[in-house]
């Protein structure tokens, strides 16, 4: 059985072949997107295999329906870039990575927070440069301070305890708290707007739908206390990317660390070196002394490149086999 897998990058290719039963899979590792005008290089392929910005749109799903495909599977955990209604009505099966290594991801927001609060991402450059003066570079203990958490689910709860390790009151707002765990790890559940209004640090751990596109815009912003450090890790359109500038601009955030981006698509992932950047936002943003970016590699751990080759290598197994699909992982 053929899979195409698209938007491969060396570790990927390195991950799916290493899986134990991967061998009787066919694969053709493709390095473009998947988008309806890709879709025809899936010819021939009974599964499509593809990342976080793929897109998967309703013409995409039709040219790949008409060709055969009868699986797409996700190999991240968010599935906001794929049409699941127009896949379900085209008969097409849609899985996802329901759980790799979460602490992947939680641990990467510590490597922000404690890269922008104590300020090494400078003191790395300057130091560089035989500038060995530590003027401009002040933090804050954490010890004492208040993060907001918002979306207590697997990766929300991991950052949540341990912060709590670093002697922060923790705050967490989420439509479907869970109580038992905030009471074991004294986590307090407060509403969204007493959230932002006292928090020092506020990290966000929802999934992207239309719901929460934009749930840190102007108005949210303006319910924050100066100086808050705010870190996105989720998915870039949480944030409305215009009004972060303003803030910045206006010098209300102390910080923000930032490893999804809104318009990621095409740039993260990429070496762009040497090229002219065309994003006039992503371009100011990288402009202020407090922003920090990375290019969505909060996931890339060794543990959580196994976790989710194995998934998917089962998911397609299965489909190989007619066997069923991984617990949890089925879409549509
Ligand atoms: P999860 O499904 O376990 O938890 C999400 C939580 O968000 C749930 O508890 C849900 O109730 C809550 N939620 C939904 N809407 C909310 C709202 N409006 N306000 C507050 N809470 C809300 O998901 P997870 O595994 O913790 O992952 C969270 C997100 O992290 C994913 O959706 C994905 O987009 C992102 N992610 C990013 C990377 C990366 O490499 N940067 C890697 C993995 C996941």
């Amino acid at each position: 059985m053929i899979t195409a897998v698209f938007d491969t990058k060396p570790y990927d290719r390195e991950a799916l072949q290493s899986v134990p039963g991967s061998a009787g899979l066919e694969w053709r590792f493709l390095e473009f997107r998947l988008t309806k005008d890709t879709a025809p290089t899936a010819r021939g392929a009974q599964a499509v295999c593809v990342f976080v910005n793929d897109q998967v749109d309703r013409p995409c799903l039709e040219a790949l329906a008409a060709q055969g495909v009868k699986l797409v599977a996700l190999r991240c955990t968010g599935f906001n870039n794929v049409d699941l209604a127009a896949a379900k009505e085209l008969g097409l099966t849609v899985t996802r990575v329901p759980v790799y290594s979460p602490y992947a991801v939680a641990e990467h927001v510590l490597a922000l927070l404690l890269t922008l609060n104590r300020k090494v991402h400078r003191a790395y450059n300057r130091v560089r440069e035989l500038n060995f003066s530590i003027n401009g570079l002040v933090g804050f203990d954490m010890r004492g301070k208040t993060a907001g958490i918002v979306g207590t689910g697997k990766i929300g709860r991991i950052v949540a305890e341990i912060l709590r390790g670093f002697g922060m009151k923790v705050l967490a707002f989420d439509p479907v708290p869970n109580r038992d765990w905030a009471a074991e790890h004294g986590v307090e559940y407060v509403d969204s707007r007493t959230l932002a209004g006292a928090s020092d640090v506020i990290s966000l751990h929802v999934p992207l739908t239309p719901e929460t596109k934009h749930l840190i815009r102007r108005e949210t912003i303006e319910l924050m206390k100066p100086g808050t450090i705010l870190i996105n890790v989720s998915r870039g359109a949480l944030i409305d990317t215009t009004a972060l500038i303003e803030a910045l601009k206006l010098g209300k955030l102390g910080g923000v660390a930032l490893d999804v981006y809104e318009e990621e698509e095409g740039i993260f992932f990429e070496d762009l070196s040497g090229q002219v950047l065309q994003d006039d936002e992503l371009a100011r943003l990288l402009t202020f002394p407090n922003v920090l970016i990375t290019s969505h590699q909060a996931f890339l751990t060794r543990e959580a490149l196994g976790d989710i080759a194995r998934t998917t290598v089962a998911n397609l197994a299965a489909l190989a086999a007619g066997q069923p699909f991984v617990e949890g992982s089925v879409l549509t």
